[in-house]
């Protein structure tokens, strides 16, 4: 397939184009020997006697080097971000202007696409997905003609709440169509059975893949979310990041679990197992009407009643998540794969109904 390139200085907001970013202190200076009286620090270290007294590295480049090994991307093709919402935030504040922009998401999908866009004033446009969960290609490439204000379009593969990896040749189609940016946002990748589109960044300059250390890495409290693009859009989202906004701890906690992988991999394969054996055992429960096939560590299920199970659930302290107001979610509850312990209790609660 032939490579396809685009301008991005074409879809970026002139003024942020123009921008000059804030220089911080260690952006001049880089090594790490010297006197350091250029950032306003305290001298003598962190009250609890650790070393968080210095500012951290603003480009995590030891973070981004490992992870370009892992990844196979280059260093220079990886933003990091406080979690992936703040990827999500930063591309509408790069790519749309308010009030004119608009961007596309196909529902049921994951929430912060819809929050971000009123945040930044930015019409959504949407394209339901079809009853089992797949992109409708056709109407996703009718409604891009129709609108040549869209920036940004967004798919959630795993989707959050339906948990189906949504189909390659799809995303393709959609990648060669439209003139702005596709966002493929893989938190939960590492659960599912097809490779990552970060495969085919080389291919599509209008490809962004977004990855998180919140789900399989198991580090949700430390906010890490990775985006993976074409350098000149990573540039971007550097220019108008906030200046530190990875912390030093969370640098260091995540370099270091970069070198335990294979626990990573192991718990994968524990958590998929144990989300064999709970949906399994959900399709035995009268109560249960379908439980949908899923790519990702949580199960999307039908049930008689939503609202008044989800009701019960809690007041077992049980929480699970209600998505029956979810457009095609209808009576559908979202049940994240815990330990085989949690499961087992949620099951018997659940029996007991
Ligand atoms: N994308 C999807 C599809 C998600 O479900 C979530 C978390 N619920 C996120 C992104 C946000 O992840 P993070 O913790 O990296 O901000």
């Amino acid at each position: 397939m032939s490579k396809k390139s685009f301008d991005i200085k074409a879809l970026v907001r002139p003024h942020i184009l123009k921008l000059k970013p804030y220089s911080s202190a260690r952006d001049e200076y880089t090594g790490s020997k010297g006197v350091f009286l250029d950032a306003n620090e305290n001298p003598f270290g962190a009250v609890t006697g650790e070393h968080f007294h210095r500012y951290p590295d603003p480009l995590q480049k030891q973070v981004k080097d490992e992870l370009a090994k892992l990844k196979d991307v280059a260093p220079e093709s990886i933003f990091l971000g406080n979690g992936s919402d703040e990827a999500i935030d930063l591309l509408f504040r790069a790519f749309c202007e308010p009030g004119t922009d608009k961007v596309l998401t196909m529902p049921p999908t994951y929430g912060m696409y819809q929050v971000s866009a009123d945040i930044n004033l930015v019409e959504v446009i949407q394209v339901q997905l079809t009853s089992n969960f797949e992109i409708n290609t056709e109407a996703v490439l009718q409604t891009l003609k129709q609108h040549n204000t869209i920036k940004m379009l967004f798919i959630c593969s795993p989707n959050n709440p339906s948990g189906n990896q949504i189909a390659k040749q799809e995303i393709e189609k959609i990648l060669q169509a439209f003139e702005g940016l596709v966002i493929v946002d893989e938190a939960y990748i590492d659960f599912a059975p097809n490779a990552s589109l970060t495969t085919l960044l080389n291919q599509y300059s209008n490809l962004i893949v977004l990855q998180t250390f919140s789900k399989a890495w198991g580090m949700a409290a430390l906010r890490l979310g990775m985006a993976f693009a074409q350098k000149e859009i990573i540039q971007i989202l550097n220019k108008i990041k906030p200046p530190y906004n990875i912390n030093q701890l969370t640098q260091e906690k995540v370099l270091y679990a970069l070198s335990l992988n294979h626990i990573r991999k192991e718990k994968v394969a524990e958590i998929l197992a144990l989300k064999v054996e709970l949906g399994e055992a959900l399709e035995q429960l009268p109560l249960v009407e379908k439980v949908y096939p899923s790519d990702a560590n949580f199960i999307l299920v039908k049930v008689k009643d939503a609202i008044a199970t989800y009701q019960y659930l809690i007041d077992k302290l049980v929480i699970v998540r209600d998505r029956s107001r979810v457009t095609l979610c209808e009576n559908c509850l979202r049940v994240t794969v815990g330990t085989k312990e949690e499961n087992q209790h949620f099951l018997n609660v659940l029996q007991k109904m």
